[in-house]
């Protein structure tokens, strides 16, 4: 099975010159979804991973299976103003402007090895501030993964030192 057979092309979105990889189809096909979670669980299996990290909100969908097969914890990380309780913050730069992401501050206990799970990886900058906060709070980074890597964006040079698992190149 080629899990790339369940990823479609959508050109100009969100924005004119953007090639936009959609998820939905290899969501939507059981066996598709369940081999792109088996491997991620199969990557992350030998890392003694405590937490699993997601950011929002694809980071939801294919973090949250890959916890309960490990049966450890997921945390979220989001925009501010979604999560209820005191949060530690990272701003970063985006292309034009910035972004801000959050974690509740009590999401990690220091010491614990956390993965990281997205769908994609494009420049790192949404990994990198994530990796920040979970650093900020103690957490140790064992590992991440993402189902799809765009390869021309370079962002696997700019998270240098750390384990990095993808599926899928582009
Ligand atoms: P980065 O911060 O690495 O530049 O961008 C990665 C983040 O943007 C991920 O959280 C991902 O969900 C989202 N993203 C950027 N481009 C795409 C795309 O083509 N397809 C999907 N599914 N997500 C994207």
């Amino acid at each position: 099975m080629n899990l790339k057979n369940y990823i479609a092309l959508v050109e100009d979105y969100p924005k004119e010159g953007i090639k936009f990889r959609d998820i939905t189809p290899l969501l939507a096909n059981g066996k598709a979804f369940k081999k792109a979670t088996d491997e991620i669980v199969e990557y992350a299996k030998e890392k003694k991973i405590d937490l699993v990290v997601g950011p929002e909100a694809r980071g939801f969908i294919f973090g949250c299976p890959v916890s309960y097969a490990l049966e450890v914890g997921f945390a979220p990380v989001r925009k501010p103003g979604k999560l209820p309780r005191e949060t530690v913050e990272y701003e970063y730069d985006l292309e034009y402007g910035t972004n801000t992401l959050c974690m509740h501050n009590d999401s990690i206990k220091p010491g614990q090895r956390v993965l990281i799970v997205d769908d994609l990886l494009a420049t790192g900058g949404t990994v990198e501030a994530t990796i920040k906060i979970i650093e900020d709070l103690g957490g140790i980074v064992a590992g991440m993964a993402f189902l799809i890597e765009l390869e021309d964006l370079n962002g696997r040079e700019n998270l240098a030192g750390y384990d990095i698992m993808t599926l899928l190149k582009y």
